[in-house]
């Protein structure tokens, strides 16, 4: 293994203002203010496992306040009567006020997440921004049908006219991940304000930090008070308040498929509407006439990018037997000369896991596949002072009911299975619990389109993977979720439909 070496992070002068703060505050109709409770908690550095903020522990009492402000931006505040347009102006505000602190947040991203620099500079960061931008487009384009009807019971001389209105869904409360902090929740609360509703954010207790300062940016934008608020948390305290809240009308979930299911059961009181984007275990195929050094690139991208902390990871390989031995060597090549360190040394390309709890986590599913008769071809190994690195690990010598080729490790860890042909591929990839995404490498479009159509899962990917755009929807089928992020399939989620019919 390579020596691991963690330099102390040199920051730009805005994070390291903010990281100077006290305790960070929550946000509740425009007022900054502490958990009732007085208790707060605190946010390391996953590389080192130091110290770095303070966060307020929002509790059911806080949850109330938070609900009770965003119920009155929604009912009688100025963010109900402003013209799409003026909503569609302030998106586009909150984008440009973020891009223009991007190097700040994505400082802010690295420090509390882990992540290496660039992953949050030039991919998350920016994927932000343009969540705000593209919904800023879409405030102006909720249209609702004129409907003809056979209805014949009016009275002579009148006629009837139906039609449909798209309406906000209300308050929403969405509960977002640590993988990709600031991305993923952008892609919560652009579609959310496009559509009129008022939200309560809740992040991940271990990565808040670009939420608080999100909220603040928000507030500069012109967001008037109460359309954003703020809880942090704990998830079975604040968030757990969150999701049981009769008066929030919608829950917008990403996360594990353990806190789904917890979410839908909450959801229950109110029959509240949720959407849940859930835990993957992405398959990706590479076939006999794939272009093999792109697909070596790519399967290991697809993989090891964000330490394979990311939901459409694509975790299992099934290459073609005829080439299964040189991918292999390829991608444990690709994943030895990956650089760990602190994820703000520019060398840096894969940083440390989110915690050291997850860094553990993934080892024991490591020895768990080694137990069961699993190879390591390379990798396999936990460094760092805090125990939360993790080297590239390729995996052979896997069964189909190995737990490591079940479940989701949430790292950068890969099972590598060969095949003999497409049909054994297909059944094979889609043999799991999950389908939120795939990927094929093949020279041939015919058959790459014929694979989209047979593989289980909400997106396909054909010679790439991890192809994201606010454009594209994406989300999951069977136990990866319910529901779409990004296009305008995300909107819908936040609307209401509403039909109206009159005799005139
Ligand atoms: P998690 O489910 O543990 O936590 C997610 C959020 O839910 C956090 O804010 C947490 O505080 C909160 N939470 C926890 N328990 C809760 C409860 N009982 N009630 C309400 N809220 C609760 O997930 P995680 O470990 O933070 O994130 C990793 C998971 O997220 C992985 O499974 C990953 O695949 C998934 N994910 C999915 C997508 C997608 O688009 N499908 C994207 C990113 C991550």
């Amino acid at each position: 293994m390579q020596e691991l070496k963690i330099s102390s992070p040199e920051l730009g002068d805005s994070a390291s203002r903010f990281l100077k703060k006290d305790t960070h505050k929550m946000l509740a109709g425009g007022e900054w203010f502490d958990a009732g409770s007085g208790e707060s908690f605190d946010t390391l550095d996953p590389a080192t496992g130091t110290v770095i903020g303070k966060l307020q522990r929002g509790g059911e009492a806080d949850v109330d306040k938070a609900v009770v402000a965003a119920r009155a931006a929604f009912e009688s505040g100025p963010w109900p009567k402003m013209t799409p347009m003026e909503r569609s102006q302030i998106l586009w505000k909150i984008a440009d006020v973020l891009e223009a602190n991007i190097d700040e947040l994505a400082e802010l991203e690295t420090m509390d997440q882990g992540k290496a620099l660039y992953v949050g500079r030039w991919a998350e960061i920016p994927g932000a921004v343009n969540q705000f931008r593209y919904f800023s487009g879409l405030a102006t384009k909720i249209e609702g049908t004129t409907i003809p009807t056979s209805i014949n019971y009016q009275p002579e001389g009148k006629e009837v006219f139906a039609y449909t209105r798209k309406e906000p869904i209300g308050v929403v409360g969405a509960i977002v991940p640590w993988n990709s902090p600031l991305v993923l929740t952008a892609m919560k609360l652009a579609p959310a304000l496009a559509a009129g509703c008022t939200v309560i954010l809740k992040p991940a207790e271990n990565t808040s930090l670009t939420a608080v300062r999100l909220v603040e940016l928000m507030e500069e934008a012109g967001l008037p008070d109460g359309v954003i608020n703020l809880v942090t948390g704990f998830g079975h305290e604040a968030g757990a308040a969150l999701a049981e809240h009769k008066g929030v009308d919608k829950i917008a979930f990403t996360g594990s498929t353990r806190t789904g299911r917890a979410i839908l059961n909450a959801a229950q009181g109110n029959l509240k509407r949720v959407t849940l984007e859930l835990g993957g275990k992405s398959p990706v195929i590479i076939m006999p006439d794939a272009d093999l050094e792109a697909a070596i690139g790519g399967a290991a991208n697809a993989i090891f990018f964000n330490g394979g902390q990311v939901c459409i990871a694509g975790s299992r390989l099934y290459c073609h037997r005829s080439m299964v031995d040189k991918v292999v060597e390829g991608i444990s090549a690709i994943g030895q000369q990956i650089k760990l360190g602190h994820g703000m040394d520019a060398e840096t390309q894969m940083g440390p896991l989110v915690s050291k709890e997850h860094g553990s986590r993934v080892a024991e599913y490591i020895e768990d596949g080694k137990k069961a008769g699993a190879s390591v071809v390379c990798g396999g190994e936990t460094a760092g002072p805090n125990g939360s690195f993790v080297t590239p690990t390729v995996l052979t010598d896997v069964t189909p009911d190995m737990r490591i080729v079940r479940e989701e490790v949430f790292g950068p860890v890969l099972v590598v299975t060969p095949f003999d042909d497409a049909d054994e591929a297909i059944a094979a990839a889609n043999d799991s619990d999950y389908a939120l995404a795939a990927g094929v490498w093949t020279e041939g479009l015919s058959n790459g389109l014929r694979f989209a159509n047979r593989l289980k899962a909400g997106t396909v990917w054909i010679n790439g993977h991890a192809m994201y755009d606010a454009a594209l929807p994406i989300g999951g089928m069977k136990q990866s979720g319910w529901g779409r992020d990004s296009g305008q399939a995300a909107l819908e989620n936040y609307l209401d439909l509403k039909t109206v019919c009159a005799i005139i």
